[in-house]
């Protein structure tokens, strides 16, 4: 993988680092117990275009836990095994405007949708193991294709996580009381905590992001992972709940798919053009990470990328 050293891309990507660099809003998510050590001034950006190329700008090498944003990979692992209509019995697909980890369920006892915790967890019930290979060692392996490299854990933030994550636990036994659960709870929530403790950097977001921009193929290595098919509805269902309670503002503001976790990361793929990775921990009320809303917003208007371009 080489990342270019200079050009007007960089050249952007290091003035919005610059310019941003001095914001302090926001707060280290301690969440997960093991989050809060994260540096408040970590910050990187990375952009990977549908043709494979790599740019990145500031704190471009620091790794830090994929959290949430592990979870439309594993949405979109599902839909490839198990088709639209059954994924969707289990889980729904309507923003729930409402914090990442609410207790919130539909009326059909299904999670609103897979991008809050309830759904993911009830997603990766979906993923089945095989003989040869556990199941969370299948869903690391799709996450490493996407990355196009393999994907380590973190172990002290699964087991931080893992001690203490019972709200998640919680929500996994009221899908499993909503009838949309599968399997057992623990190793359901356990699996989540692993994909939730996978370590990557901007350029690998960034990556992720450009597979799914340019259609489910990995513009570095390419490797199909994805359906045209899932990752369009995996970009669908980013666009209307990726950024939690802030799904709309965002539509307003960016208006490009993406995903935000509580470590600080936001993955945007704009479909056709660039993947985009964003690391800085300082998050705001949302659960997102204030810089990287910021570098976002600059980045949509900068390329002209929100999905609503009107010619
Ligand atoms: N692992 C975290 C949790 O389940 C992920 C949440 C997030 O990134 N928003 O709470």
């Amino acid at each position: 993988r080489t990342t270019e050293e200079t050009g007007p891309v960089v050249a952007v990507l290091e003035r919005i680092c610059e310019e941003l660099a001095p914001r302090r809003e926001g707060q280290v998510s301690d969440f997960i117990p093991e989050l809060a050590g994260a540096d408040p001034n970590a910050f990187g950006l990375a952009a990977v275009s549908a043709h494979g190329r790599c740019y990145s700008a500031g704190d471009d090498e620091a790794a830090f836990t994929v959290q949430s944003v592990s979870k439309p990979f594993v949405y979109a692992m599902a839909l490839e095994e198990r088709g639209l209509d059954d994924v969707h019995a289990h889980v729904g697909a309507e923003p729930s405007g409402e914090p990442f980890n609410a207790i919130s369920l539909d009326e059909q006892g299904r999670p609103e949708n897979p991008m809050i915790n309830a759904g993911a967890i009830v997603t990766t019930s979906l993923i089945r193991g095989e003989e040869s290979r556990s199941r969370f060692e299948r869903i690391r392996a799709v996450l490493s294709s996407f990355a196009g490299r393999h994907l380590s854990m973190d172990e002290d933030s699964y087991r931080s996580e893992a001690g203490t994550g019972h709200r998640n636990r919680a929500l996994g036994y009221l899908s499993m009381a909503g009838g949309v659960l599968e399997g057992s709870v623990e190793e359901a929530v356990l699996d989540y905590f692993r994909q939730c403790a996978l370590n990557v950097t901007v350029v690998d977001l960034a990556v992720m992001a450009a597979t799914l921009a340019s259609g489910g193929v990995n513009p570095l290595t390419g490797e199909r992972v994805i359906s045209r098919r899932t990752a369009r509805h995996t970009l669908s269902v980013m666009t209307s709940c990726g950024m939690y309670d802030r799904a709309g503002e965002w539509a307003l503001r960016v208006g490009i798919p993406a995903k935000s976790g509580v470590s600080g990361g936001i993955l945007a793929a704009a479909p056709g053009s660039f993947g985009v990775g964003v690391f800085s921990p300082p998050l705001d009320h949302a659960g997102n990470s204030v810089r990287g809303v910021a570098a976002l917003e600059q980045l949509s208007e900068n390329y002209d990328l929100h999905m609503l371009r009107i010619p």
